[in-house]
């Protein structure tokens, strides 16, 4: 099996084409969705969260107030430091269970839609292939005002909070270039789509070298569990 990392920056296009790849059959493991999932209620993180932060982090409905975290941490850095360290190995525990997921299931890839790909690059190294969706910043600019009703200013500022594109251009082995219409960015996920599933990228089994340098013990407790549940 291999691992594709899927990437873009605020409006680029990444879901747009990560919708396009999963219509096509790719399994996908959106690192938002399991970055949610992870500290829903009654789940280990969530608990380790309420008792460091305290309940004043909970919304009326008692799921955690996921802003107002982001507000808190965003001004301490201990704090921010003391969350990752919580939700982070429950992220990757979450993902290396989705990825064993769909090995059992005989896939050969999985596409991993990991939006800070390559500003935290704890992934890449475990990457056979990182695709970036690209468009240009005058169209990344106006796609952002329209889809979040912002001003251009509270685009602009939204923007420069991130690396430029151009920058990840360089990083990324596939480009999707989003700045056309969504017919000819559809064309380009065809062919990419066409060369994940020819390649033979699949045949060393990567995941044991994730699991293995990841450092993250009882894969085989995992692969066990999930094979008897
Ligand atoms: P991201 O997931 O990278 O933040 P989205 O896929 O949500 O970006 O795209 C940002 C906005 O631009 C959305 O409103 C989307 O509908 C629109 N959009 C994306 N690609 C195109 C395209 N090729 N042509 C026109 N609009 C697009």
């Amino acid at each position: 099996m291999f691992l594709v990392g899927l990437t873009g920056g605020i409006s680029s296009g990444k879901s747009t084409v990560s919708s396009m790849l999963q219509e096509l059959g790719c399994p996908i493991i959106d690192a938002d969705v399991v970055a949610r999932k992870v500290v829903e209620p009654r789940s280990r993180a969530y608990s380790r969260i309420v008792a460091r932060f305290g309940p004043d982090i909970l919304l009326e409905n008692g799921e955690i107030d996921r802003k107002k975290l982001g507000q808190l941490i965003f001004v301490d850095e201990e704090k921010r430091r003391l969350l990752n360290s919580i939700t982070h190995p429950e992220i990757q525990r979450e993902m290396l269970k989705e990825i064993l997921f769909y090995f059992v299931r005989g896939y050969r890839y999985v596409v991993l839609d990991v939006p800070l790909l390559f500003e935290t690059r704890r992934l890449t190294q475990f990457l056979n292939h990182t695709v970036l969706v690209y468009c240009d910043p005058a169209t990344q600019l106006s796609r952002l005002m329209q889809r979040d009703s912002l001003t251009q200013e509270q685009a602009e500022q939204r923007l420069s909070a991130q690396m430029p594109l151009n920058e990840k251009r360089g990083l990324a082995n596939h480009v999707v270039e989003n700045s056309g219409s969504r017919e000819e960015t559809h064309r380009q996920v065809l062919r990419l789509h066409a060369k994940l599933e020819d390649s033979m990228d699949f045949l060393p089994v990567r995941v044991v070298a994730v699991v293995a340098t990841a450092g993250l013990g009882g894969i085989l407790m995992y692969a066990t569990k999930i094979l008897l549940s």
